[in-house]
């Protein structure tokens, strides 16, 4: 069984978050440290680790996490002007938190995707 991370506890409202959007499957809060003027992590509430480590069960959960992000763009006032939505997986990916995430970025130009 996966270990829990301190994603959960936010989930579970155990420690402060500003938690922007939650229903029974996603939960999405501001990054504790924003990356842009819109910085915005959207995650399963079930706790899959990583993108590698998701099932066809998952899919539901999944495409709603692509839907709350427009949401939560049109909500920032970002949807026009455009957003980066990036999921790290794994330690060439530099994935510091093991439960899925998805970051939303935006509010001001994003540069290349990756450097070089
Ligand atoms: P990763 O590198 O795993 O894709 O991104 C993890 C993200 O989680 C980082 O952007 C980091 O700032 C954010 N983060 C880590 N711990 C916390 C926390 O306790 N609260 C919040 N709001 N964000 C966190």
């Amino acid at each position: 069984m996966s270990e829990e991370t301190i994603f959960s506890k936010i989930i579970r409202k155990e420690i402060p978050a500003d938690i922007v959007y939650q229903d029974e499957l996603v939960t999405a809060f501001r990054d504790i440290n924003p990356q842009s003027p819109t910085h915005v992590l959207i995650i399963p509430n079930k706790l899959i680790p990583t993108a590698a480590d998701v099932e066809p069960e998952d899919e539901a959960t999944l495409g709603k996490m692509f839907s709350v992000a427009r949401k939560i763009a049109e909500d920032e006032g970002i949807a026009g002007s455009g957003y980066r939505l990036i999921v790290n997986c794994g330690q060439n990916g530099l994935q510091e938190v093991q439960h899925l995430h998805m970051h939303l970025l935006g509010g001001r130009p994003l540069g290349r995707m990756l450097p070089g």
